[in-house]
């Protein structure tokens, strides 16, 4: 039975984690083909707001192509005696949760990057109006949040309109961005951690703090704050620092006993500033990637809007894969752009000095941030567009990195940068999945970067055996 009575489709908790596939769906809004896209939260004073309101500006789902994609946005408006401007970015990206609620319908990513799906599924069974979306997250709201006492959305699928809204939009997220630079992970006695993600990534819990902000971007040390005074029970939290381990790494006595209780013990530590040990763990909501590129021994940093393919030959979805699903994989490490513009922004690693290739959006938007001297010996897609390339670029422009390798010679991987994809526990069972490690040589698959192992998974593989020979291997 649904949840709610007059709603076509179903709504609760089991659809979060749904995934609508391309042949599947009715219509995508948002979503990568589409540069214009966002979803915003504001809180008003309460005479501003109509309760309950919901308006439609552009074509509603019953005019649009089936299988087809749209520019989208989604406006929402809050009050309430409790709602403050800190609360603006927790509520908004309590719409991942909710919207993922509905049956039929999925919520990627966060702010500008948003990708929704409808399924013909769930268009069939009624859902043909956008109205329908905004009456759920309404309801889902106020009676989730009850310190939100009025609401009203706008769903803007006109192309100039969605245009000109991302305008204003991006500088309200930049605003709230630049609120915690300049304070100091020293200078407070908690962080916060989300747990938003689980439902994607069982393991993954985002540790936020002044200098590092959440991997989706979209939470701050202050919206961290602001959330979990008013809404205590919430997947937004406290977590008390306790004694400083390692400050170099960003390692916290309280956030590893949080990190081990939250992901029923699967991770044991988490070092803050390092995508090497134990590095913070990536869901898949991140906006960009760090990898590994061995044969020069540093990293490239990727965002989700890079479509082409990476300096090593990999593209965002490829990278993306290696590094998502709540694991810590030794240099594969997923981030928001704003850590990026942290002092802290992978300090154990060598920081910026171990950045040789971002894509020129990237540049743009950190390079404020960046040591003045680096960003000339940084590569972009415009630079180079492959390995051989960069080590040229990275030799001309007398980039740090050449200085650690060996004269004339190109650097050898160090075996902690090979990329291993490491397998899934089973939580309560501590049984592994079957692996087997290979050199990438050994398949036949194009574009892989040289000297990289790779480590396969089998899930889900059932294996029938006549018999099992146990013998003790002799020395
Ligand atoms: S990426 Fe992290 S902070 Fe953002 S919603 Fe997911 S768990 Fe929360």
């Amino acid at each position: 039975m649904s949840l709610f009575e007059d709603i076509p489709v179903d709504v609760g908790i089991i659809y979060e984690g749904e995934r609508i596939r391309g042949r599947d769906m009715q219509i995508e809004l948002g979503g990568p083909r589409e540069d214009y896209k966002f979803e915003l939260v504001r809180a008003r004073e309460m005479d501003e707001i109509e309760d309950g309101k919901i308006t439609i500006i552009g074509k509603d789902l019953d005019e649009l192509d089936e299988g087809t994609n749209t520019a989208f946005g989604l406006f929402i408006e809050v009050a309430g005696e409790e709602i403050e401007k800190d609360l603006e970015g927790v509520i908004e990206r309590r719409l991942h949760e909710y919207v993922n609620f509905i049956e039929g319908f999925m919520h990627l990513n966060q702010r500008y990057d948003i990708q929704m799906r409808l399924s013909k599924k769930s268009y069939k069974k009624g859902f043909t109006s956008l109205k329908i979306l905004g009456e759920i997250l309404i309801r889902l709201y106020k009676s989730e949040l009850p310190f939100i006492e009025k609401m009203q959305v706008s769903i803007i699928t006109d192309p100039e309109k969605v245009k000109e809204m991302y305008q204003e939009a991006l500088e309200i997220y930049e605003s709230r961005d630049a609120r915690a630079r300049g304070m100091s992970d020293d200078e407070v006695d908690v962080f916060y951690g989300c747990s938003l993600c689980q439902s994607f990534a069982p393991t993954h819990l985002c540790v936020i703090t002044p200098q590092r902000y959440a991997n989706c971007g979209a939470i701050s040390w202050f919206d961290g704050n602001a959330t979990a005074k008013v809404d205590p029970k919430g997947p937004v939290f406290e977590i008390p620092k306790g004694a400083l381990i390692d400050a170099v790494t960003g390692e916290y006595e309280g956030v590893n006993q949080v990190i081990r209780e939250k992901s029923l013990g699967e991770i044991e530590r988490v070092q803050l500033y390092t995508g090497f040990g134990y590095p913070h763990t990536s869901c898949g909501c991140f906006e960009g990637c760090a990898f590994w590129i061995p044969e020069v021994d540093a990293y490239g940093v990727v965002h989700r809007n890079f479509k082409e393919k990476t300096v090593n030959g990999l593209d965002f979805v490829t990278i993306s894969d290696l590094t998502a699903g709540g694991r810590q994989v030794d240099g594969f490490h997923g981030l928001s752009i704003e850590y990026m513009r942290s002092p802290k922004f992978m300090q154990a690693d060598g920081g910026w000095d171990k950045v040789v290739w971002i894509p020129q959006d990237i540049m743009d938007r950190t390079k404020e941030f960046m040591p003045p001297e680096i960003i000339p010996k940084i590569a972009t897609e415009n630079d180079v567009s492959n390995l051989d390339e960069l080590k040229k670029w990275l030799r001309d422009k007398n980039h740090p990195i050449v200085d650690t390798w060996k004269p004339e010679e190109a650097p050898k991987p160090i075996a902690e940068a090979q990329p291993q994809i490491m397998s899934q526990q089973m939580p309560m069972t501590g049984f592994t999945m079957p692996s087997l490690e290979l050199p990438a040589s050994a398949l036949p698959i194009q574009g892989l970067p040289q000297g990289v192992n790779l480590k396969i998974i089998l899930k889900n593989v059932k294996i029938r055996a006549e018999k099992v020979i146990i013998r003790a291997e002799k020395e």
